[in-house]
């Protein structure tokens, strides 16, 4: 049965790139759980990053959503405008002494952290304050020890000692550009996100959002983290690899086959139109058959 309690949710595209399967089977998933919940669902574009971003790519991210029926409410949020917010957020976070400032260079963290779950661990040098002749850098976040923990709905119980695993991490980078951890979590809160679906790429970051969540008096989402879609030799489908991006013109083979991906079941003829498919889909969605396993081969299609 569909849940009645209120649930918002959201699929949050980098433009750094078209539209491939793996991040449309992110959106197939976060809608349909939407629909199925009979909840709200948005369109963010995280457009803060600019070097890593191909001009063009998010009306093109758009254009795809279009073409395969995706309906949002409310107009797409761009976090490109959303600049005073992230910086209200550091100041709060910067008040209440939970940020330091950072001189550290890249090379030389390399060389004195060890490897955690998402690169170098940072060894904390500038914890007790700048070394004298260094000049800040990054804005970074103490981090805590004890595990921060979350019931994830396909991968069951994850925990993370967020110092241990990951280390202080940057909240502002050294080319003065907000993280994406704090953007998320500041606009997830703002616009009222109750449940997140997203890749498991995705899910070592994500008790650091719940420690920023909780630091800024924002309420926690429930989070489900999908398998990830890779290549027959294994590796991630990515906007950055140019992997695959997806026909405009086909949309029902791609959906059928992010369906497949997902273990859910498929209509026994092919739909006649996407309205259809979406009904159909929306009707049989159960996020409890998703895989469990973080990997998972493309479907051949
Ligand atoms: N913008 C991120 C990406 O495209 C996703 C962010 C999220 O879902 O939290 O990988």
């Amino acid at each position: 049965m569909p849940s009645t309690a209120p649930y918002c949710g959201r699929f949050a595209p980098s433009p750094t790139g078209a539209l491939h399967f793996g991040s449309l089977i992110a959106a197939v998933a976060c809608y349909l759980d939407a629909r199925t919940n009979r909840g709200r669902w948005l369109v963010r574009m995280e457009d803060i990053d600019p070097p890593r971003e191909v001009p063009g790519a998010a009306d093109d991210i758009l254009h795809t959503l279009e073409a395969f029926g995706f309906e949002w409410d409310d107009a797409v949020l761009y976090q490109s405008r959303r600049t005073a917010a992230y910086q209200a957020a550091l100041e709060q976070l910067q008040q209440q002494g939970h940020t330091y400032p950072c001189g550290c260079s890249r090379k030389g963290i390399a060389q004195q952290g060890r490897p955690g779950v998402e690169g170098i661990i940072y060894p904390g040098t500038c914890r007790a304050g700048l070394p004298p002749e260094r000049e800040a850098r990054t804005t970074r976040l103490v981090t805590p020890n004890p595990p921060v923990g979350f019931m994830d709905k396909i991968q069951g119980k994850i925990e993370q000692s967020i110092a241990q695993e990951v280390g202080d991490f940057i909240i502002r980078r050294s080319d003065g550009l907000f993280a994406y951890q704090l953007a998320v979590v500041v606009d997830d809160a703002w616009q009222g996100v109750t449940h997140i679906v997203r890749g498991a790429d995705l899910m070592h970051s994500t008790p650091r959002q719940l420690y920023l969540q909780r630091l800024l008096s924002h309420p926690a989402p429930g989070y489900a983290h999908l398998p990830l879609a890779v290549d027959a030799a294994g590796n991630k489908l990515s906007k950055q690899t140019g992997s695959l991006p997806i026909d405009r013109k086909t949309p029902l083979p791609a959906l059928l086959a992010a369906l497949r991906f997902l273990h859910q079941p498929l209509p026994d003829e092919q739909p006649a139109s996407l309205q259809e498919f979406w009904q159909w889909a929306v009707a049989n969605w159960d996020i409890k058959r998703a895989p469990r396993q973080q990997i998972q081969p493309m479907p051949l299609r």
